[in-house]
């Protein structure tokens, strides 16, 4: 996708700062962090949003998961939230589906 930000910074045309990468995914700070620790996890595959998932995904998706909780025990995050924005009424302004990853601090989502 050429106009995706995120497929810019996975295919590492756009810089960013990675944390993690695999075959898969790959795990980046958020640019504008809301909590003290606020991370992108993102799968390399160009999926716009959640109601894009298909059957197929179901594997990737769970993916991103194991990799938050990876992350967050390396970095001894004792609690963390997990959140993924769909549409723009759900906040979701990048279109290349990720999964944030809060912590450091509580963070109160309505
Ligand atoms: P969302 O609102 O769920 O689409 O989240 C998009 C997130 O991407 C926001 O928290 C932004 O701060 C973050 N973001 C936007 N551009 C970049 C970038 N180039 N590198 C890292 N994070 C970014
Ligand atoms: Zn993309």
């Amino acid at each position: 996708m050429e106009s995706c930000i995120f497929c810019k910074i996975i295919d590492k045309e756009k810089p960013s700062d990675i944390i993690y990468e695999n075959d898969e995914v790959i795990v980046i700070k958020d640019a504008n962090p809301k909590t003290p620790v606020h991370l992108l996890i993102i799968p390399k595959k160009h999926i716009p949003s959640v109601n894009h998932i298909e059957v197929k995904d179901k594997a990737l998706m769970g993916n991103l998961i194991l990799t938050a909780k990876k992350i967050a025990k390396e970095k001894n995050l004792k609690g963390y939230k997990l959140l993924i924005n769909v549409g723009r009424e759900g906040g979701q302004i990048i279109d290349h589906i990720h999964l944030h990853l809060f912590g450091g601090r509580p963070i109160e989502i309505p």
